[in-house]
């Protein structure tokens, strides 16, 4: 069952991020689809998402409004576009929506038009300027932390804080865990999703000790003890430690049943099989002629679907095994072929975290 459908508004940005999966990886899709998404296609996939919704009673969908950058769509096609997502979600009353930007762009009209279609509004930053400004950088090469940090004090300014669904972080053990857990506490919502890198994999494997910073990251903030401070990946592993079945994309590791569309209409699978190979996200299906069942019988997305079925040998009988699955799923991959079968490359990494969860949990 898909629970998350990521449309890609643009194939294009306004920055240069050193580890983009879009533009500075494996995947090369990019170089062939369109810029921007046709407004038919977008509003085609909202038909099959209400199509979806309506033969599966019960189900929910979050729609994530993604690029490239997505406040680069054409105002031509963003404003019907969202009106049409406001009227499906009134409709259903089962899809959620999601606007992941790089705000390096401030444009409060769309980002008010987004907030009154109900839309989330999720800002990528990876820690204090400093840090941030090494790897999120213009075109140029210069950073982007000083204008984006000025562009979420207008987002509290004209009353969009509510909307402002956080801050998404990629690790980085290069901040002192302490500096970034301070940064935290600086943001006009203090919530952030901390994820793990998605360019190591068994053909490449990590060059940090990502571990410790996590587990160092979770001692600092847990002997806080402050609830304003939101860190998903912690909540995560708490609640699911605690019993619950409750899963994020670093926690749980049983599944990924995301879908993705691109500007050409073509059904893709997760964004994380970019760093892996050209090409690999691509299925046969497209919007035009495939609803969302038919992508997702696309072999890859079936078995992201339920990845217990390819659960790693030697995870079975690991202590971590039912909140860590066999690890984040793009760090499994290596080798010639989609395959999950292999643990984490980042084994000892997601060890070192959950131990620190676990032996806070006591
Ligand atoms: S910690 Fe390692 S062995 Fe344990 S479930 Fe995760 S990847 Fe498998």
């Amino acid at each position: 069952m898909i629970a998350t459908l990521v449309l890609k508004l643009t194939e294009t940005c306004n920055l240069d991020c050193t580890y983009c999966y879009m533009f500075n990886s494996e995947d090369k899709t990019y170089t062939r689809v369109p810029k921007y998404l046709p407004l038919e296609t977008g509003l085609q996939v909202l038909d099959h998402i209400g199509a979806y919704l309506w033969r599966h009673p019960g189900h929910r969908i979050r729609l994530v409004l993604h690029g490239g950058e997505p406040s680069l769509w054409p105002e031509t096609s963003m404003t019907p576009f969202l009106e049409a997502v406001a009227a499906l979600r009134n409709e259903t009353q089962r899809l959620s929506l999601g606007f992941q930007t790089n705000l390096y762009d401030y444009d409060a009209g769309l980002l008010s038009r987004v907030a009154a279609a109900g839309g989330s509004i999720g800002v990528s930053l990876d820690g204090p300027g400093a840090y941030n400004d090494r790897r999120r950088v213009t075109k140029g090469g210069n950073g982007s932390y000083a204008r984006v940090a000025e562009n979420l004090r207008r987002l509290e300014a004209d009353g969009l804080l509510d909307a402002f669904g956080g801050v998404l972080s990629v690790a980085d053990p290069e901040i002192p865990p302490e500096t970034y857990l301070e940064w935290v506490g600086t943001l006009p919502k203090k919530r952030v999703s901390v994820l793990w890198p998605i360019h190591y994999n068994h053909d490449a494997p990590p060059q940090h000790d990502y571990g410790a910073w996590y587990a160092e990251l979770f001692r600092l903030w847990s002997a806080a003890d402050d609830p304003s401070i939101d860190i998903r990946i912690f909540r995560d592993a708490i609640k699911r430690m605690l019993g619950s079945a409750h899963h994020g994309d670093g926690v749980g590791g049983d599944r990924l049943n995301s879908i993705v569309v691109n500007t050409d209409g073509q059904y893709e699978r997760h964004d994380y099989l970019r760093y892996f190979a050209d090409g690999a996200v691509r299925t046969a299906y497209n919007v035009r002629e495939h609803g969302l069942e038919t992508a997702a019988n696309d072999a890859v997305i079936r078995r992201c679907a339920d990845l217990r079925d390819t659960l790693p040998e030697e995870c079975r009988i690991c202590e971590h095994s039912e909140v860590c699955g066999g690890g984040f799923v793009a760090n499994r991959l290596g080798g010639a072929g989609v395959d999950f079968s292999r643990k984490s490359v980042m084994c000892g990494d997601h060890r070192r975290f959950f131990d620190a969860v676990r032996s806070y949990l006591g």
